[in-house]
């Protein structure tokens, strides 16, 4: 299957990324949100994105990763695509609003991957035509920095799709490992535990934000610590993962500590708007 035309759908931090690293390497994109605006502030942060990743990373890229997007709020547009990758709002009746929509949008050889942190993909796929042709692609964030990523094979997935999705990610410089369909997968199931705990750990006065992440980096020499990591992921999209765990698996150990949903509440969202736990700029 040739893949040429790739779908964007969200164009928040992670959809950003993701359009990057596609159109980074040739790939035509249509990147699709709800508003102008959202749009607008997108480009600004991919050609940003950009900038960084030649000027830090010393991309050799000769492509201008803007001159291969095109941004609409058309969700139709996806139905030129061979491949689509859905990055919205970490909210399950969101999610499945927008894949009933998708139902008669989507073409029937293109292949989708949910970019999630915890939803099912075997029950977002329910909605559409073609269940066999759809995978979970859980990203990391910064995309174009974090070349490795769960592929999710969900119930009905082919492993002809798994093989091409994974042919695909190859030619962006990425590589999948494959895991099966549980909420959270490998890695948020594991994660988001740790990160609610240290903010449990911090509402009870236990340690301070950088003593508790110095103890991560220093200690067990992990990069960054739970409190930056929350803050990088987005403290919204922290609560909204745990939220689904907790529905997902009826289990209290996933229920969010008062003070994420007081400090999401406030809106502080971690790096993206500026103030978390710590503040940027
Ligand atoms: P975000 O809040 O930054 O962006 C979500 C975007 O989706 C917003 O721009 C919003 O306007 C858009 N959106 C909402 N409804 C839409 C619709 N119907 N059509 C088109 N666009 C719509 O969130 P994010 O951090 O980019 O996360 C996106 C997905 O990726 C979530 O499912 C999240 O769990 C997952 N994810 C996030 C991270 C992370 O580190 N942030 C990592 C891996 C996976």
């Amino acid at each position: 299957m040739t893949i040429k035309n790739v779908a964007v759908i969200g164009a928040g931090v992670m959809g950003q990324g993701v359009a990057y690293q596609f159109a980074k390497y040739d790939y035509d994109i249509t990147l699709v949100d709800i508003s102008e605006e959202i749009l607008e502030n997108a480009q600004k942060n991919i050609r940003n994105i950009e900038r960084l990743d030649k000027l830090l990373h010393k991309s050799t890229s000769k492509v201008n990763a803007l001159d291969k997007i095109s941004c609409t709020t058309n969700l139709n547009a996806v139905s030129g695509a061979d491949f689509i990758i859905e990055n919205v709002t970490e909210h399950i009746p969101l999610k499945e609003t927008l894949y009933q929509e998708l139902k008669d949008i989507v073409p029937d050889k293109a292949l989708l991957a949910v970019n999630t942190s915890a939803v099912s993909i075997t029950r977002l796929a329910s909605f559409l035509k073609h269940p066999q042709q759809v995978m979970g692609i859980h990203f990391m964030n910064p995309v174009h920095l974090k070349p490795t990523v769960e592929v999710i094979r969900g119930y009905h997935t082919t492993p002809q799709t798994i093989d091409t999705t994974l042919e695909l990610l190859r030619s962006v410089q990425m590589s999948g490992v494959v895991v099966n369909d549980y909420p959270g997968f490998i890695s948020n199931r594991v994660l988001m535990l740790t990160v609610n705990e240290a903010i449990f750990a911090l509402q009870d006065g236990v340690a301070t934000v950088p003593d508790i992440d110095k103890i991560f980096k220093e200690c067990f020499g992990h990069k960054m610590g739970p409190l930056e990591t929350a803050d990088l992921i987005g403290l919204d999209t922290i609560l909204y993962t745990l939220d689904v765990l907790f529905d997902s698996y009826n289990d209290t150990k996933f229920r969010p500590a008062p003070l994420l949903k007081k400090m999401v509440d406030a809106g502080l969202h971690g790096r993206k708007n500026g103030e978390g736990f710590y503040k940027y700029n």
